[in-house]
């Protein structure tokens, strides 16, 4: 029932609409309109979430997407080869998420034009996802009814779909040691770059098991060649979908940072925060259950998956509803090298609609 040919331009008009993060009031404005002409009531807050809503039977359902984009986002030019939709090479593609918004559009079109029951649907389609979450959270949740959705915002293949995604830590340090000329009194001087270096080498980073990673990716520090770093500033993270497991790499992580300041004579300033909370859903799980069920009923196997990302399903899930992510197939996203499989799309809808169908018979 899904018009691949229309879903495919939605998609193409969607990507040549600059929406990094931030940057998002344009295409905004288009998916107000969308919506509205589909006949759905939309709402959109100070930040430009949009939150649409279409009446129906049975158990309300959350659609969700997000509409920003990752950098290189302007002036995206799509490129159609054999069954495949690329950027030219010079930007991203935006098909995280643009794709997830083009296979919501594509299913509240078939289920207009063709009269199809479905459930009373929410669709809450976010800005600035890519920059912390930041849309979703500042999202009025209260004023969502539904307690399950889905969420399309993940890659592989059709039918994968994520149910559990971890918990996210910020890490960040401050190193503080003491300045001094590098040639004439080295002795008198604690180099707060040495001591940042040191507790990384300490540290555990990287992988550190299936589900638990760890990184510092940026510092900053140090005035001149010739003088004896007294600040040095390092900001990591670390994510895990078990909390002890989480706790206990942070741990670690600040552990090596205080003992290697302590070493040295230097201190040390850690401050960390929740960027998001994990969550899992077990495999009985309504939503996860019935998603598996229309999978099937496309003809295509499903996969339940961990992630080791965090998305706006982090954020609906943590505020009580049962959210999962359903793959549309979005491939190598976030580089310039994103590309997605028209197919894939396609069979992303047509296992949305089989779950509207379930969901309101
Ligand atoms: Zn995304």
């Amino acid at each position: 029932m899904i018009n691949e040919t229309r879903l495919v331009e939605t998609f193409l008009d969607l990507v040549r609409i600059d929406s990094p993060s931030g940057e998002e009031a344009a295409i905004a404005e288009e998916l107000k309109d969308r919506l509205g002409q589909l006949g759905l009531t939309v709402e959109r807050d100070e930040m430009n979430n949009i939150v649409a809503r279409l009446p129906g039977q049975g158990e309300a359902l959350i659609l969700a997407a997000h509409m920003d984009t990752v950098m290189p986002g302007h002036g995206v030019k799509p490129v159609v080869k054999d069954g495949v939709v690329y950027s030219d090479g010079s930007t991203i593609l935006g098909a995280d998420d643009k794709s997830g918004v083009a296979v919501i559009l594509e299913v509240l079109q078939t289920i207009v034009e063709c009269e199809l029951p479905h459930p009373p649907l929410e669709v809450v389609i976010t800005v600035q996802e890519e920059t912390g979450l930041a849309g979703a959270k500042a999202l009025d949740k209260s004023r969502l009814q539904a307690k399950m959705g889905i969420s399309f915002d993940a890659g592989e293949l059709p039918g994968t779909i994520v149910v559990s995604a971890p918990s996210h830590n910020f890490v960040s340090a401050v190193v503080h040691g003491k300045a001094v000329h590098a040639g004439t009194q080295p002795e008198r001087g604690v180099n707060a770059l040495l001591v940042a270096a040191q507790a990384l080498v300490d540290m555990p980073l990287g992988r550190i098991d299936e589900e638990t990673t760890a990184n510092f990716g940026r510092i900053k520090g140090g005035r001149a060649r010739n003088i004896v770093p007294d600040r040095v500033e390092l900001l990591g993270e670390a994510r895990s979908r078990r909390l002890d497991k989480l706790e206990a790499q942070t741990a670690k992580m600040i552990e090596a940072l205080e003992d290697a300041a302590q070493r040295h004579g230097a201190t040390v300033d850690v401050e960390v925060t929740r960027a998001y909370d994990g969550y899992t859903l077990a495999e009985e799980a309504v939503v996860v259950r019935r998603l598996a069920t229309a999978c099937r009923a496309s003809g295509v196997e499903p996969s339940l998956v961990p992630s080791g990302g965090g998305s706006d399903a982090n954020i609906f899930n943590a505020h009580g509803m049962q959210v999962v992510n359903l793959s549309t197939g979005m491939s190598g996203v976030h580089s310039t090298e994103e590309h997605i499989a028209i197919a894939d799309m396609v069979a992303c809808a047509e296992i949305a609609l089989h779950f509207m169908e379930d969901l309101s018979s």
